[in-house]
């Protein structure tokens, strides 16, 4: 394929925008190359500045459940666009999204918008401080929950109880409130809870793992972290930015049936515009301004035009409950014929799927946490498949740490070509 124009494209970004991109994973810098510059997309498809179509496994890092373009979400947002795009204001869609999501999800009884799911677990986390009246946090190695600082810390090795910022610009004093645990290690949770028995707000993960390729909680994982928090005092904070309104209508509370303290949500519930939110119980969500002390705020939050995306999105989802069910068959027949292919191409893989996530691994061994990833990266053999794939047209995270979005426009021709694609891009590895 021919990249002419995104290759000039993305020369003109780097001189005015940093790395050319603004969010970094989209420089490709991981898989080498350069990135594809996208002129529009319909369905399943993207088709870049080249006029090269591709078919899209990202959709737009998943919020973009139905495909690109779905028409109910797109004439919900001109509709209203025409009405004026912010007041500043209530507004009574605010209201309508917030039942909808209520009703959707187990557990919950009030629910706050805010404009990115970054936002919506920085502001988690601060509630669970408020509400606990406790400072320290636990997440897990591999886990992401945005770019506030709490989060961008890693385990200094061997010190399990003060974390080291890994990016400059995170203070001492915030890194050291982060305790950093092994995802799928009970064992070590119970340690570090041991260690600082009475100092712990909140346990924070993503419930599915979809930051360090899609790795799924090993039995007993959600239902033993419920447990440590129930018998300490200590808040569940389940970020289903990725998997809420994915995994199912509830999320991964409904799909696991384990009940979170504090959710986050980001992605499917803005329908592609930018939208967060948390949701809890009375009893917590009360701790917030204006009706109590923790302060949390925004000027675009709940904002017309994302409100409309987002409503009409959760509006398909929940009337068409067999969407769910449809997209997991799709990811489980396109898991099916990688496996097939993979194996008769006799390269070493493994693929962890969970609903309609799913990712391939390079290596022998299985893939449960960071480090396990880490090392499956490590094979190089990736970039290859990365590349391969995009010269044929597949479009998958330029990333060994990226989970692949199954959406509702993918038609099992779709599936099949990228399974024959697969396969022969596997005989190069
Ligand atoms: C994408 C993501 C975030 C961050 O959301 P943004 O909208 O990019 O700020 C947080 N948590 C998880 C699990 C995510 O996948």
């Amino acid at each position: 394929m021919i990249y002419k124009r995104s290759s000039q494209l993305f020369s003109e970004a780097k001189k005015v925008i940093p790395g050319g991109v603004n969010s970094p994973v989209r420089a490709f810098k991981a898989v080498g190359g350069e990135p594809v510059f996208i002129e529009r997309a319909k369905g399943a498809y993207l088709y870049d500045e080249d006029g090269n179509k591709l078919i899209d496994y990202i959709n737009s890092w998943g919020p973009l459940i139905l495909g690109h373009a779905h028409k109910p979400v797109l004439d919900a947002v001109i509709e209203k666009a025409k009405k004026g795009t912010s007041f500043g204001t209530p507004t009574e869609l605010e209201t309508k999204i917030a039942e909808l999501a209520v009703k959707m999800v187990p557990n919950i009884d009030k629910i706050r918008m805010v404009n990115s799911g970054t936002e919506a677990c920085m502001s988690a986390v601060r509630l669970a401080r408020g509400f606990t009246g406790k400072e320290k946090i636990i997440k897990f190695a591999g886990c992401y929950h945005g770019h506030s600082d709490s989060f961008l810390i890693q385990a200094g090795s061997g010190a399990m109880t003060f974390g080291t910022p890994n990016s400059p610009g995170v203070t001492q004093g915030t890194a050291k409130d982060t305790l950093l645990a092994k995802y799928n290690d009970l064992e070590n949770v119970k340690e570090l809870v041991e260690a600082n028995k009475d100092e712990i707000a909140c346990i924070i993960l993503e419930p599915v793992a979809g930051n360090m390729g899609c790795i799924p909680p090993v039995k007993g994982f959600l239902e033993g972290l419920r447990k440590i928090c129930d018998e300490t005092g200590i808040l569940l904070v389940f970020d289903e930015v990725m998997t809420g309104f994915r995994q199912a209508a509830g999320g991964v509370q409904e799909r696991l049936g384990v009940n979170a303290d504090i959710v986050c949500f980001g992605k499917v519930i803005g329908g592609g515009l930018p939208v967060g939110a948390f949701a809890a119980r009375n009893e917590i969500m009360n701790h917030l301004a204006p009706d109590g002390p923790v302060y949390q705020a925004g000027t675009l939050s709940g904002n017309p035009l994302a409100m409309a995306a987002g409503f009409a999105m959760l509006t398909e989802l929940h009337d068409n409950l067999e969407i769910f069910e449809s997209i997991d068959k799709k990811t489980e027949y396109l898991h099916k014929g990688m496996d097939k292919v993979l194996n008769e191409a006799g390269v070493s893989f493994s693929i962890n799927r969970i609903g309609s996530m799913i990712s391939v691994h390079f290596g022998k061994e299985p893939v449960t946490d960071f480090q396990s990833s880490v090392r499956s990266a490590s094979t190089g053999k990736f970039n290859k498949f990365f590349h391969g794939l995009l010269e044929n047209g597949i479009y998958i995270a330029p990333s060994a740490f990226e989970t692949w979005f199954i959406s509702e426009a993918l038609s099992y021709d779709d599936l099949d070509k990228t399974i024959e694609e697969v396969g022969k891009v596997a005989e190069t590895l």
